[in-house]
């Protein structure tokens, strides 16, 4: 079997990308969170919160959390023309569990997205989060969010009266799964961006809607450069690439799953993928 060699280097726009990053933590995670409490929150959880507008309190939230639903649809609007930047980029919840898995070596790790078939799983959890408001579990599903508890079990680090919060009651359950199961744990720490982010499941229907629009950037890959390695299947974090040599498309792209971290670009040797129009 041949061996799978990526391109060696330094990778700039991955470090582009942490610095991004680092940007996102500090504008909505403690303990600075400036743009948060630009709005009188400390968080993206409060009145920033985007993920509380996704379902039938959608005209409620309009008007009691107004920039928290302006905040969605930017974030939405740069998905549909541009692909998943606020998620991969700019998201601090994703990438304060992102940097802590890179704590944890390897072979300790969990790799979900090809453990699970993460799109079902997505939209069964996407389905199920609509469905239950309606039917009185509401605080159920705002128990266990991911944009509550990852930042608040991070500002717990620089508060520590919060340590006896985030580990009581259902908070300790929320943080277990997020944090540590589905976080650190997981091999790119984004294991609940993958399966349990109502945010991310929304936001990966914009995106494969908008790679189907000419006019729209998506990482894609271009196929008169493709050799059929499968670096760039087997480096992807979220099983998002299928490599098939005797397929007429020996290289394509899953944009249920691709949440352009940009790393695909930085392992091709062949520079075959890139962030570009149809
Ligand atoms: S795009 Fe093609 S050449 Fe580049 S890493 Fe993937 S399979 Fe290999
Ligand atoms: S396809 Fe590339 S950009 Fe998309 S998730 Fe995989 S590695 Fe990241």
């Amino acid at each position: 079997m041949a061996i799978l060699k990526s391109k060696p280097g330094v990778d700039r726009k991955q470090l582009l990308r942490y610095a991004w990053m680092v940007l996102g933590i500090l504008a909505l995670a403690p303990p600075f969170g400036f743009l948060a409490q630009a709005f009188g929150s400390s968080t993206i959880c409060g009145n920033l919160c985007i993920r509380m507008a996704i379902g039938s309190s959608f005209v409620r939230e309009l008007f009691s959390r107004t920039w928290g639903v302006i905040l969605l649809f930017l974030w939405l609007g740069t998905t549909l023309f541009f692909g998943r930047w606020f998620c991969s980029h700019f998201c601090p919840v994703g990438a304060l569990t992102e940097f802590g898995s890179k704590l944890l070596p390897p072979r300790l790790k969990i790799d979900y997205a090809r453990a699970v078939n993460t799109p079902l799983f997505r939209y069964g959890f996407l389905g199920a989060y609509l469905i239950l408001p309606m039917v009185g579990f509401a605080n159920i599903c705002c128990s266990y969010c991911n944009f509550s508890t990852v930042p608040e079990f991070f500002g717990a680090f620089f508060k520590p009266e919060m340590w006896l919060m985030v580990f009581t009651g259902y908070r300790m359950v929320s943080v277990l799964l997020f944090v540590f199961v589905l976080g650190i744990i997981a091999t790119d720490g984004r294991g609940h961006c993958h399966l349990l982010c109502p945010v991310g499941a929304v936001d990966s229907i914009f995106n494969i809607l908008g790679a189907r629009l000419p006019f729209t950037f998506r990482e894609r890959i271009d196929l008169s450069k493709c050799g059929g390695c499968g670096i760039c299947e087997k480096e992807c974090p979220a099983a998002a690439i299928t490599v098939d040599k005797q397929a007429a498309e020996i290289a394509r792209i899953d944009y249920r799953r691709c949440y352009q971290c940009r790393i695909c670009e930085g392992k091709c040797a062949r520079k075959a993928i890139s962030i570009r129009r149809l």
